[in-house]
């Protein structure tokens, strides 16, 4: 029986884990759920899932939260904060901790997971840019089985060899091939791309998310910070990797072989069956998704990304290419201009410009400490806003 954990439970990803979760009353049980200020959703969730443990953002979320569950009877314990996170996510109670909170923000927590040994499925992806090289060093520490949730990184890993020793050619592999939709803006005319409304781009047309990874989607650094995610969890050269768009969301990634094989996963865009696939490895279970139907699909389509539209995508090659605290300051600058596009306060193609910004002005550190990463990060923050109004 595994015992686990969702950091971001009443996220698009926590809601979907839950979902499979329900499915499987004899392998799976909660241990602890968490959010950040959705209270009623989060009581809801622990009343249908009666978790040990429930963690929310602030003392007040706490104390709504506790009478909530008090009223309902409920034993579970209510903590709040970023060390209750940790805590909940390194307990010796707990056997599995998938983390799906968005942003930095889930850094702490996902690494604390990595450090204790648990089985750690990765769907916040931001934790691996910004840590990099530590957090696949307390992976292999500690023992941990890491496993990726992200659609196409699951797909690679359904794709790659059983003992996969994370380096291509020793595998006779040549290259992985990250397939992206192009989301909301592919065909729309890039001169008319600083008028899109945050309602426009988080309205994704085949994934159904939150509200910064659909951002993310439409300006392409979510597949540029996959690219990062790829290089770390699958030890691939930058020149390893390939995007290709594919507008139908079927192929969720593909591994080319030396001999000319490219193998490729395939399903109906729902984030269940990664979810599944990663909670049963090596078994498999059901999802609650049904079997893509190719007939009524009839076509699938692929063309190269282009720059001009998603600037993006090249500056995550660019700072996986400069390494060190490149990553680290491309994703706290991106997190920064995305939630200031959502509220209304920046254009569209400024996204892209305040990164370049920042990445040009800011050194590149080498990463040795997580401290240091953090510095990184925040010097980021503080001049993305410095620089956002000029
Ligand atoms: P979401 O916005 O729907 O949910 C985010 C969750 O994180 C919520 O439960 C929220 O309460 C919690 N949270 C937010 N800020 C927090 C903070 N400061 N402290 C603690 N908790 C906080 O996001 P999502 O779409 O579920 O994405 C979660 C992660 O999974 C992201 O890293 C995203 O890139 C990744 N991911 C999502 C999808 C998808 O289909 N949604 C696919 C692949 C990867
Ligand atoms: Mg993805």
């Amino acid at each position: 029986m595994q015992s686990i954990t969702v950091l971001g439970a009443t996220g698009s990803i926590g809601v979907s884990t839950l979902d499979v979760i329900a499915r499987h009353p004899d392998r799976y049980r909660v241990y602890a759920l968490t959010a950040h200020s959705r209270v009623d959703e989060l009581a809801e969730q622990c009343i249908r899932f009666t978790p040990e443990v429930a963690v929310v953002g602030t003392a007040a979320a706490a104390s709504q939260l506790s009478a909530r569950l008090q009223s309902a009877g409920l034993a579970t314990q209510v903590e709040f904060g970023e060390q209750a996170l940790c805590d909940v996510s390194s307990a010796a109670a707990c056997t599995t901790v998938m983390a799906a909170i968005v942003g930095a923000a889930g850094l702490a927590p996902t690494m604390a997971a990595a450090y204790a040994g648990k089985k750690v499925l990765l769907a916040n992806k931001e934790a691996l840019v910004i840590s990099g090289q530590l957090f696949m060093d307390a992976i292999a520490a500690s023992g941990s089985v890491l496993l990726p949730i992200d659609s196409e990184h699951n797909a690679i890993f359904q794709c790659l060899p059983l003992n996969y020793q994370r380096q291509l050619g020793h595998h006779g592999i040549r290259k992985i091939v990250l397939t992206a939709s192009g989301g909301p803006f592919l065909d729309r005319d890039v001169s008319t791309l600083d008028q899109v409304t945050p309602e426009q781009a988080v309205a994704h047309p085949n994934w159904s998310m939150g509200r910064k990874i659909s951002v993310d989607s439409a300006t392409m650094m979510n597949k540029g910070l996959e690219v990062i995610e790829a290089h770390w969890l699958f030890g691939a050269a930058p020149s390893q990797i390939d995007v290709v768009i594919h507008p139908q969301s079927v192929i969720h990634s593909m591994v080319s072989y030396a001999d000319g094989s490219v193998l490729a996963q395939l399903g109906n865009p729902d984030m269940r069956t990664p979810i599944a696939h990663a909670l049963a490895y090596p078994d498999r279970i059901e999802s609650g998704v049904d079997t893509v139907d190719l007939t009524k699909i009839a076509q699938l389509n692929f063309r190269p990304p282009d720059y001009v539209r998603f600037p993006c995508l090249k500056l995550a090659f660019d700072a996986l290419h400069a390494g060190g605290s490149a990553a680290a300051v491309l994703n706290a600058t991106n997190e920064v201009a995305v939630e200031a596009f959502l509220d209304g306060q920046i254009g569209f193609r400024k996204i892209p410009e305040l990164i370049d910004a920042v990445l040009n002005r800011l050194p590149v550190e080498p990463v040795t400490d997580l401290g240091a990463v953090l510095a990184m990060d925040k010097s980021a923050r503080l001049l993305a806003r410095e620089l956002m109004h000029q």
